[in-house]
């Protein structure tokens, strides 16, 4: 099922995305949260309504309380940046205030003059875990969607902390929506710039599995429902500019596209 978080007439509420064709799609509200036991209600909403008064905007699909990145997680990502393959898992944050949603703009920071695109499969998780053994951890993941690690990669290199240059408002666009019945062990992993690839890659390519950074990290800290794992970003990263479009689009998942404007 795809899970959308949208607002209509100044209400937020999520929703079962139905239908196959972009202009198409149906929002079927859900009754309560969609992390517990949820219905639909059967009442639904078309996404591209034109009408103000059902007028759908989507949202960021979760308000993770934290999002944990792994770093060079694509052998090829971490030879084009120049950095050696780490043995293991290594993750920082991205902070709460750093998500946005599908169309939502990405502020270009005035303090970086080289903002990259990092094109990742986010994982979502759907309950309250900490120290979760391997053969459990497909039990704690509520679903799957896109996500754009958005780096100011000079103050990257020039910061031995990335939390300015990972984590500045608007760096972490999430979206469509999420998708809970998809294995994601082989998907292919894409990115766009106005129209032009620039990322390609599968997500079999990972050097540690979702399983692995989950075991890795919940050693460490709990992980609440709506908490997200970007799991790093395949080769072929490269600088965004004021204007740019950006688009994300994961086998089985959907597109995530944002605009870039310059921080006012
Ligand atoms: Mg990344």
């Amino acid at each position: 099922m795809r899970i959308a978080r949208f607002s209509i007439d100044g209400n937020v509420a999520f929703g079962a995305v139905e239908g196959d064709k972009p202009d198409e799609l149906v929002l079927d509200i859900i009754k309560g949260i969609p992390f517990a036991d949820f219905e639909l209600s059967g009442t639904k909403v078309p996404l591209a309504s034109r009408d103000a008064r059902t007028r759908v905007r989507l949202l960021p699909p979760v308000l993770p309380n934290k999002v944990v990145a792994f770093g060079r997680n694509y052998a090829e990502h971490a030879r084009e940046l120049g950095n050696e393959v780490p043995d293991a898992p290594f993750a920082f944050f991205k902070p709460a205030t750093s998500v946005i949603g599908p169309g939502d703009e990405i502020q270009y920071p005035s303090f970086s003059q080289e903002l990259h695109h990092e094109a990742e499969l986010a994982v979502v998780i759907g309950r309250m875990c900490r120290e979760v053994p391997r053969e459990r951890v497909k039990d704690v993941i509520f679903g799957y969607t896109c996500a754009n690690d958005i780096t100011a990669r000079d103050v990257q290199r020039r910061e031995k902390q990335w939390a300015r240059a990972k984590g500045f408002d608007t760096s972490c666009p999430l979206g469509p929506w999420v998708e809970t019945d998809l294995d994601p062990s082989d998907l292919t992993i894409q990115l766009t710039v106005n129209g032009g690839q620039r990322q390609l890659g599968r997500t079999s390519e990972m050097i540690h599995s979702i399983e692995d950074l989950i075991v890795n990290i919940t050693e460490a800290m709990t992980l609440l429902p709506g908490d997200v794992i970007l799991t790093g970003t395949p080769a072929g990263v490269g600088p965004l500019n004021v204007g740019d479009e950006v688009a994300v689009t994961i086998e089985g998942i959907g597109t995530l596209t944002n605009k870039v404007i310059k921080r006012g």
